[in-house]
């Protein structure tokens, strides 16, 4: 009898102690299985959603749910940045495009005449999207890490001299005055020039392009610790408040319209954001609202 009962209360046992496991262990693995062929297939919006108790009191299987749903989480904003810049990509090719093709049209139906200024137009429509596809090769390469910083000892003036010098003639034509105001016994910076070179052009073509004719644009540098920082002022139409946090973000204009006149993309401010931290830098922007001028500047470690 009391084999029979101990055999009954053993089955029971085992019974309840699958049934347990079955709840515990088996159930969780089989919805994440269903959960990560759900996101093989492409909806990268899954969860498991199994682990919601803290961290520590969670056994080994809550923290694999938790890290699948943080991997699915990556997976579905890489996928959403793809897509965007997809989308991207295709808008900004999309205008010059457009104008190209509306100039052969017009030239192959007599409409347009077959002359100087024509072809002109058509030129600057195709020297836009050169740049354009230079901008975007440029910007998944530093996106993606994929360039190397050749480092050296050199020293602010000289870097500031031998880029403002090739932007002397578009200063003189538009009116705008260029000012260089460093300070004596700065110390030397260790940069790529090439790099540091191509940030400074952006910030001050920037700078020249959104200055009216009669403005005045200042390059200035201060040492500050570890690093200096070089300062690139305008008095031009400045940025409002709401667009300050976003125009180092790929692709953001503060005024489509404005913007395409001189042909920018937007894509400039974050390929130099890119360029000063891997410097081990920090680029920022200040504004007093439209109309009040521009200050963006930049950090570089000291040699
Ligand atoms: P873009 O090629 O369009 O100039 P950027 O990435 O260099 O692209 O700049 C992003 C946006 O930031 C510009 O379209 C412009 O609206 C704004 N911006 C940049 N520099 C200045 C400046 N010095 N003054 C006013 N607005 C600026």
């Amino acid at each position: 009898e009391a084999l029979t009962v101990a055999t009954a209360a053993a089955v029971i046992v085992s019974v309840l102690l699958s049934l347990y496991i079955s709840r515990r262990v088996v159930a969780p693995i089989q919805d994440m299985m269903r959960a990560s062929l759900r996101i093989a297939a492409g909806r990268y919006d899954e969860r498991v959603g199994l682990a919601d108790d803290g961290f520590e009191d969670m056994d080994e299987l809550g923290r694999l749910a938790l890290s699948f749903d943080q991997m699915a989480a990556t997976l579905e904003r890489t996928e959403t940045k793809r897509m965007e810049l997809i989308g991207n990509v295709a808008h900004e090719l999309r205008t010059p495009l457009a104008s190209i093709k509306g100039y052969m049209e017009g030239l192959i139906d007599e409409v347009l005449p077959a002359d100087l200024v024509t072809f002109q137009q058509v030129y600057r429509e195709a020297d836009r999207l050169q740049r354009l596809v230079y901008d975007l090769q440029e910007l998944s390469r530093v996106e993606a890490g994929a360039f190397e910083l050749d480092v050296q000892p050199l020293s602010v003036r000289s870097v500031v001299a031998a880029t403002v010098a090739r932007l002397h003639p578009q200063f003189e034509e538009k009116k705008v005055s260029l000012e260089i105001e460093l300070p004596e016994g700065l110390p030397l910076v260790r940069v790529d020039e090439d790099r540091i070179d191509q940030v400074l052009l952006n910030l001050v073509g920037n700078a020249l392009q959104y200055t009216p004719a009669g403005g005045v644009v200042r390059v200035q540098a201060h040492h500050e610790g570890r690093s200096v920082r070089l300062i690139v002022i305008d008095t031009g139409i400045g940025i409002a408040p709401e667009h300050l946090l976003h125009v180092f973000e790929r692709f953001y204009r503060v005024d489509d319209s404005r913007s395409r006149v001189g042909g920018g993309s937007g894509i400039g401010l974050t390929i130099a954001k890119h360029l000063v931290e891997a410097h081990g830098g920090e680029i920022s922007v200040a504004s007093n609202g439209p109309g009040k001028g521009s200050e963006f500047s930049f950090t570089v470690p000291t040699a």
